[in-house]
């Protein structure tokens, strides 16, 4: 099949967790896999909405869910849900991995956080 610009199957995710929350001790709510250079950032609704931040920083426009259970695709570029093939494993992150997370750093009220 051919594959659309901005997805790039064979690259594995960075992680199991938001490259930049991991690297400064934050957390998220749900995490988001970069289809063309497999960064793991954290989604819209996370306080700090890496994910996004990544595609506008790198132009790496199309990201898929790294959630168990979801494999849509988004594109940034026009806010747009779109199809993707099959991306080197890992699909997710690890399911022992509550959302949000990770265990131990999301505090109590959480949810007053969210975007
Ligand atoms: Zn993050
Ligand atoms: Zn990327």
């Amino acid at each position: 099949m051919t594959t659309a610009a901005g997805i790039d199957p064979s690259v594995p995710p960075s992680g199991e967790g938001c490259a930049e929350c991991d690297a400064s001790g934050g957390w998220w709510f749900h995490l988001r896999r970069c289809a063309q250079c497999g960064h793991i950032g954290c989604c819209d609704s996370s306080p700090a909405q890496h994910a996004r931040a990544h595609a506008g920083a790198t132009g790496h426009g199309i990201i898929r869910s790294f959630e168990p259970g979801e494999d849509w695709f988004w594109d940034f570029g026009t806010d747009e849900p779109l199809d993707g093939p099959d991306l080197a494993p890992p699909q997710h992150h690890p399911v022992e991995q509550p959302a949000p997370g990770p265990r131990g750093r999301v505090p109590a009220d959480w949810q007053r956080h969210l975007h």
